[in-house]
């Protein structure tokens, strides 16, 4: 029996003003006011997270933003606290996202630092983890999603395996069209999972979510959902129109 249940997550990175966000955040609780078996959590840009959380209240919709900085407050010009985002309504966070990582100079260790604050103030982490097509081709994917996973959740004792969410998202599929096969991503999957056994316990790993994240779609989530340890999914283009996410949802 799988004791996990799922997760599927909307990443709207730098999309929609906010009154847009206001629109999709409205018809997205419509949409899925009938799902019970499934956790739904989207992460507007920042801007648009207190509207979006205040549409959200009461319904089983989540939020969750796109990234955090770890200090409490301070002369930091442009960052947002875990503080700041649990005010808001927040109650996920997206930590480590390539585009982050490629954009943006987050690190490893930085990406580490981001989990620990966001476990501090109580914000769920979505750490996400992906090689790049080079990185797949030359057969290092498993050496770098090691790295990814062992460095980001690095000197943490953590029992509860409902507070943290990893995502698998290799890079090659993000916002390409690619998807990795049912069956690769299983194999990673698998992998991520032994790495947080060896870290946290079996008890733990077994538990925790790992989601799939790379050009899902309403035609392809089901396959994905179908393997042992996907556990849902990490929707970026999709997740921008409510009826095509609610399809997602709806798998
Ligand atoms: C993402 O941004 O995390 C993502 C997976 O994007 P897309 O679904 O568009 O590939």
């Amino acid at each position: 029996m799988n004791i996990r249940k799922p997760l599927i997550a909307g990443n709207w990175k730098m999309f929609k003003t906010c009154s847009e966000a206001v629109e999709t955040a409205k018809l997205l609780v419509t949409r899925i006011a009938d799902v019970t078996d499934v956790d739904v959590m989207i992460a507007p840009a920042f801007i648009a997270l207190a509207q979006v959380a205040d549409i959200a209240k009461g319904s089983n919709l989540s939020i969750g933003a796109q990234n955090i900085f770890w200090e409490k407050e301070g002369a930091f010009t442009g960052e947002i606290s875990p503080q700041m985002l649990v005010s808001t309504g927040c109650r996920y966070v997206i930590i480590g996202h390539s585009e982050r990582r490629q954009f943006f100079g987050d690190t490893n260790e930085t990406v580490n630092k981001k989990i620990n604050a966001a476990i501090q103030a109580d914000l769920i982490p979505v750490l996400c983890v992906g090689e790049s097509e080079q990185e797949r081709e030359s057969n290092e994917t498993f050496s770098v999603l090691d790295k990814q996973l062992t460095k980001g959740l690095k000197g943490f004792g953590l029992e509860e395996p409902k507070k943290l969410i990893i995502a698998y998202e290799p890079v090659w599929a993000i916002g390409t069209g690619k998807t990795a096969t049912d069956d690769q991503a299983q194999e990673v999957h698998h992998f991520l999972r032994t790495l947080l056994e060896k870290q946290f316990g079996d008890s733990f790993a077994k538990a925790v979510r790992i989601l799939y994240g790379g050009s899902v779609k309403p035609n392809n989530i089901s396959t994905l959902m179908a393997k042992s340890d996907i556990d849902g999914a990490l929707v970026g283009g999709a997740s921008l129109d409510a009826e095509i996410f609610s399809k997602i949802v709806h798998f």
